[in-house]
């Protein structure tokens, strides 16, 4: 684990709605890495389980669902990420509210976030990545050698979350947005397995009244500061 250490490995964890996605893929790109959302492919595999018909409260069947399926991460010609499941591109399809339903239910499952992790572990072994998520700091990448904890006002998360909704076309209410951000973030936190929290060692940053290019410039700015550190 510790050679991670000597790696180009960011971690960006922190709960919906922070700026995360938007961040860590603006970062990647900046540090010319490969960004993974590893929130995407709890999506991927969560959206596999509802068309199977899985009822979420059986784990075993969760469990069998994480270990038969194909999930892949390319960066289409605008360097935005696609995820693919089983060869079919679900990256619209995956943010749909019946997938932010079901996905805590999903995400609690120990062999399921073994799977997740180990997957994440070698997509991101070679070093040079940007990954984002809840436990990226904490438990997939503990020894990364940059990792950052993005945070922000509930009320500010909600609005977030509904634009990016209304800028999509989706119809849904900013109370619906607000249950579902409640929910997950309940779930996410007080889960036995991987709870999201900050790492000790991880830069704490609220972006509550922060731009983008401002969140990324301090990230990318402590990259630079402590890239000779050893
Ligand atoms: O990041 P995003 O909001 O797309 O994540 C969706 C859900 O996937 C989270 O609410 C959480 O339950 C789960 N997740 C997780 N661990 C990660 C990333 C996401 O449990 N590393």
């Amino acid at each position: 684990m510790s050679s991670f250490r000597k790696q180009n490995i960011v971690a960006i964890d922190g709960p919906a709605g922070a700026g995360k996605s938007t961040v860590a893929r603006l970062v990647a790109k900046r540090l010319k890495y490969f960004y993974i959302d590893t929130g995407a492919m709890y999506r991927a595999l969560t959206l596999k389980a509802l068309q199977e018909g899985i009822d979420f409260k059986d784990e075993k069947a969760l469990e069998k669902v994480s270990a038969s399926t194909a999930i892949q991460l390319h960066k289409d010609r605008n360097g935005n990420l696609r995820v693919f499941l089983d060869g079919n591109d679900v990256t619209e399809r995956i943010r749909d509210k019946d997938v932010n339903l079901h996905i805590s239910l999903l995400s609690k499952v120990k062999a399921v976030r073994n799977n997740m992790v180990a997957r994440q572990r070698n997509m991101g072994k070679k070093g040079r990545v940007v990954l984002e998520g809840r436990d990226i700091g904490t438990v997939v990448f503990p020894q990364a050698r940059y990792k950052f904890y993005l945070d922000a006002d509930f009320h500010e998360r909600v609005k977030r979350r509904y634009r990016e909704f209304i800028l999509k076309g989706k119809r849904i209410s900013l109370s619906a947005v607000k249950r579902d951000l409640l929910r997950r973030d309940r779930s996410d936190k007080l889960r036995k397995i991987a709870p999201l929290k900050k790492a000790s060692d991880a830069v704490y940053i609220d972006t509550t009244n922060l731009g983008i290019e401002e969140v990324v410039e301090i990230i990318l700015n402590y990259v630079k500061a402590n890239t000779h550190q050893r």
